[in-house]
């Protein structure tokens, strides 16, 4: 048996934070990393669970797995994660496409699993390049970091408790540990996960700790905190969030709110009101200048009425959240929700998703229009001979908004083809599209620390304005 892997991943940023911990568990273990799974000893598929169509996505991800096994004489099909978890007799029983499958507690154990199972790995050649030259995760220069496992709420429509367990922080040293490997192989960006991130140390206040400990790190730039339940524990943590103090914690919110009636709210088991989310927000971007907030809607619990969704409609003239994502509520076994009558026609819960979606659009054509010829401080995410993909500090990874710069909207920095992703740069905002935004490179933000090679030309200090958070009032 060789010893190649590839690790395919699916669902949400958590689970590509566990497939990085499956990923140096494998190298620590002797394995090394393969292209592509058409190439792999070891085909791992870390999996998601979270609503129908991600399952979906997975049995048919297994089914593609077995497939390119049969063309990979030996190959082993390993599935992890939720579903495995999950489904642990299902899986047995259904796919027996699948040699091995395990759950959600062992990621940091994958190597050692692997061996105890199929016998040890094939000793590594010394002429061949070291195990741990593969370290360098995908080489998009920021990665997610998890601050802590499991979740101890019960939202009646997510089953994610019963299987990730109940909630556990991460040790600090280890987190910390963590970003500085990361930063080591070209990561910049640092965007902290879990399933319930305002609880982590118990204390709002940790967390502003340990990021303070973060802006040791020298050669990360931004971080980025995700998933803050928007209840009294976010407020304080709002409260005690000094820009000037913690400059690398970029101005964002990312707090699903779920929905924004009160009695839907209740019903879901979830926290606040309207009022309440909206005096959060207000919070934030008082103060966090220039700060943007991304919020999710969770549409067709059972009981929603027609006047529920108009309190969304309210919750987002008053609020703008500038990023926004929908999601249509499916039954999920194990939990509250499961067995609640007057469940919404599936068409009509489309149809309002539609309704929601087109009014946030409508709010973020005003929205852009206000970033237009503003500067804004950027990270270089791609960089290819036609140009270059851009990212404010107010825009996620993989999620959010981009500023594509062609290469003549470039030429300010004669060699701005010799950036790599990961610099900062600054850049004007020139127009946009349904989402995403055009713009023309102003100079460096910030040195690289590559001489000043390629910025001497029109060096430029960067910084984020307040000019969106007027405008998105
Ligand atoms: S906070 Fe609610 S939705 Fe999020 S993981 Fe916990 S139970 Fe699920």
């Amino acid at each position: 048996m060789g010893r190649t892997f590839f690790i395919t991943t699916l669902g949400c940023p958590k689970n590509v934070a566990d497939s990085r911990q499956m990923h140096r568990s494998l190298l620590r273990e002797g394995y090394e990393p393969a292209d592509s799974p058409y190439t792999a000893d070891y085909h791992l598929i870390n999996s998601c669970s979270f609503i129908e169509s991600a399952r979906e996505e997975t049995i048919q991800t297994v089914l593609e797995g077995a497939d390119i096994k049969k063309e990979h004489t030996g190959q082993k099909l390993v599935l992890v994660g939720c579903f495995a978890q999950r489904y642990e007799t299902a899986v047995r029983e259904e796919l027996p496409e699948v040699d091995l499958s395990f759950g959600t507690g062992l990621y940091h154990r994958t190597g050692e699993i692997l061996t105890e199972k199929f016998g040890a790995p094939a000793l590594h050649n010394p002429l061949e390049p070291s195990v741990f030259s593969g370290m360098e995760y995908g080489g998009e220069p920021y990665a997610p970091v998890k601050l802590s496992e499991g979740c101890d709420r019960k939202c009646a429509f997510c089953a994610i408790p019963s299987f990730r367990g109940s909630f556990r922080s991460r040790d600090e040293n280890e987190i910390l540990e963590e970003i500085r490997e990361l930063t080591a192989s070209g990561v910049r960006e640092a965007y902290l996960v879990s399933q319930d991130t305002n609880a982590f140390g118990g204390n709002p206040q940790k967390i502003l700790d340990l990021i303070a400990r973060m802006h040791e790190i020298p050669d990360l730039h931004w971080i980025r905190i995700l998933y803050m339940y928007p209840d009294a524990r976010t407020r304080r943590f709002l409260e005690g969030w000094d820009p000037q103090a913690l400059p690398k914690l970029v101005p964002y919110l990312e707090s699903p709110v779920q929905h924004a009636s009160a009695r839907v709210l209740k019903a879901m088991n979830r926290a606040g009101n309207r009022e309440q989310f909206a005096e959060l927000f207000a919070l934030a971007r008082e103060k966090v200048p220039g700060l943007e907030i991304r919020t999710s809607l969770l549409l067709g619990f059972p009981g929603e009425t027609a006047a529920d969704i108009d309190e969304v409609h309210a919750f987002l003239d008053e609020c703008k959240p500038e990023k926004l994502a929908l999601f249509a509520y499916s039954p999920e076994e194990g939990t509250s929700g499961f067995s609640l009558s007057g469940m919404p026609d599936e068409n009509s819960t489309a149809d309002m998703i539609n309704e929601v979606r087109d009014h946030h659009l409508s709010l973020l054509k005003d929205i852009h229009l206000a970033r237009e010829n503003q500067v804004y401080e950027c990270m270089v995410d791609e960089i290819s001979p036609d140009g270059m993909v851009v990212r404010r500090k107010q825009d996620a990874p993989e999620v959010d908004e981009v500023i594509h710069i062609d290469a003549a909207e470039a030429g300010v920095l004669p060699n701005w083809s010799e950036l790599v992703p990961g610099d900062l740069v600054s850049a004007r905002v020139t127009g946009f599209f349904e989402y995403d935004m055009s713009g023309e490179l102003l100079g460096l933000a910030t040195p690289t620390g590559r001489g000043g090679s390629v910025g001497d030309a029109a060096t430029v200090t960067g910084g984020s304005h307040s000019g969106s958070e007027e405008a998105s009032r």
